[in-house]
């Protein structure tokens, strides 16, 4: 019997169990539906749609080479599957395991009506399974990371199988008339620069930071340097497998290497407070916070007004700014300015983390429901761990000791002229008259920001 593997963010042919899986059943059939309902307000935003285009092209491509095909239909993705099933006598539906709560939600569905084989994939661990001693899950990265080595390696990567073909297919929609990509105005022109989208292109890339990997603990915070892996995005979608990535490494050892499987680490966390905390990324975890007197621009004008500024970078803090253009133009942004930017949003401005999260959502490409939820809680100190909100980060002096400058000539070319001593807050006569005054103070903002959290809290 025909035997469908349901696609959604694991859009590879290499270490992908679910084809494994069904190729060992029988002909397969790849199907990927857009079910833009059940996200909610977490449907994939613009980034992410640009990217899902030419990911799910790139990977039509790939089966293409297999003389496979990938199905595509839009709409409820029970509702399609279990159609696509009726229409084919197909024999089983296999997919990797999802922990977004509308996905974990969608497999319980399906399993009550077709065979539904789910396998673990997209994880070095599967979410939920480290947990201490005594069966407690971990709310504190440190000991989850700790404990997840003592599993470590991951299983070896799968290679990619042969698929073989039912004897006819279902129809299909037309990729290009989904509208994933912007019609006018055309907004993608940053994004086709700064990256190749699909499973190759991440093996590309995934071999060039091979190469930089030595230097990565000394690099990652500098944004002026390519010094990170840049993978966020392929491991967003499942183009790439984080079990290829750690065994990349394999021989190589160092600092570089440890901190940067220490990092990929923070994924499999962020899917660990999810499986716990299925609506982390949309309440304060922390609910003293539902009453922070915080800056509302659904009820301020001078709020909305500084929430643009953030999203347009005019803050008048060349960081920030060079980041959320950074973010606009290619869908990306460096980490260490994503916490600057982020900080800056909740501290300086005093707006709810939640605009901030929903406007990350919208543009990223790698745009994570559990990465970005923990992320923004992390920063504002409502999350899991404590005392943050009272972390306030400099912005400018951030800018310099990271080293910022030439990162910031990239970006906001308004300050493009400017010498490195300046670059990070220019001052007087040497601030462009074309450049955004600052929307408030760095000092009075600090202040500002920890009055109202004293008052608030006593
Ligand atoms: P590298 O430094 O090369 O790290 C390797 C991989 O590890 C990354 O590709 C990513 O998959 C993972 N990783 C690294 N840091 C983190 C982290 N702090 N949390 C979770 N995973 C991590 N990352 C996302 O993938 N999606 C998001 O939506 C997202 N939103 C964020 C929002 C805020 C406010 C902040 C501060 C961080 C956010 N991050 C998010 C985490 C981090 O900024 C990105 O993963 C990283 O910048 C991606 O670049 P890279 O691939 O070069 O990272």
């Amino acid at each position: 019997l025909p035997q469908i593997v349901w696609l959604r963010r694991d859009l590879r042919l290499a270490d992908q169990p679910a084809f494994h899986a069904a190729a060992q059943a029988g002909p397969v059939i790849p199907v990927y539906v857009l079910d833009d309902d059940r996200p909610g307000d977490h449907a994939m935003g613009g980034a992410s749609r640009w990217w899902l285009h030419h990911s799910l092209d790139a990977l039509s491509r790939g089966l293409g080479r297999h003389h496979s095909r990938l199905i595509l239909r839009r709409g409820d993705c029970v509702e399609q599957l279990c159609r696509i099933a009726a229409e084919t006598g197909a024999g089983a539906i296999h997919a990797i395991r999802h922990y977004e709560p509308w996905w974990q939600e969608a497999e319980r569905e399906l399993a009550g009506k077709v065979d539904l084989s789910l396998q673990d994939g997209n994880y070095l661990m599967p979410p939920g399974a480290v947990r201490t001693g005594s069966g407690e899950a971990y709310k504190i990265f440190t000991p989850f990371y700790k404990a997840l080595l003592q599993h470590m390696p991951p299983r070896d990567p799968l290679p990619e199988v042969s698929l073989s073909n039912p004897e006819s297919w279902p129809e299909s929609d037309d990729l290009a008339d989904w509208g994933l990509l912007p019609a006018a105005p055309d907004w993608a022109g940053g994004m086709r620069k700064a990256w190749d989208v699909g499973e190759d292109a991440a093996h590309e890339r995934l071999e060039f930071f091979l190469d930089h990997v030595a230097d990565y603990e000394d690099d990652r915070n500098l944004p002026s340097l390519d010094g990170s892996s840049r993978l966020s995005p392929y491991l967003h979608f499942g183009e790439l497998s984080p079990a290829q990535v750690w065994h990349e490494f394999d021989g190589r050892r160092g600092k570089g290497v440890e901190s940067y499987r220490r990092e990929i680490v923070w994924r499999d966390f962020a899917q660990n407070i999810i499986c716990q905390f299925p609506d982390y990324p949309l309440r304060n975890y922390r609910e003293q916070f539902d009453n922070f007197p915080w800056r509302d621009p659904d009820s301020d004008d001078d709020a909305a007004g500084d929430l643009r500024a953030w999203q347009t970078g005019r803050t008048g803090y060349p960081i920030v700014d060079a980041g959320m253009r950074q973010l606009w133009a290619t869908g990306w942004m460096h980490n260490r300015v994503r916490m600057i930017a982020a900080s800056f949003l909740i501290k300086h401005l005093l707006i709810d983390w939640r605009h901030g999260e929903r406007w990350f959502w919208d543009t990223l490409v790698d745009a994570d429901f559990g990465n970005n939820g923990t992320n923004w809680q992390w920063v504002s100190g409502t999350g899991v761990d404590s005392q943050m909100f009272v972390r306030i980060m400099a912005p400018l002096s951030q800018s310099e000791k990271f080293d910022a400058a030439a990162y910031i000539r990239e970006w906001v070319p308004e300050l493009a002229d400017l010498p490195d001593e300046e670059i990070h807050d220019p001052e007087g006569l040497l601030r462009p008259a074309d450049y955004a005054e600052k929307l408030i103070g760095h000092r009075e903002a600090r202040d500002r920001a920890l009055s109202i959290h004293g008052d608030w809290k006593s």
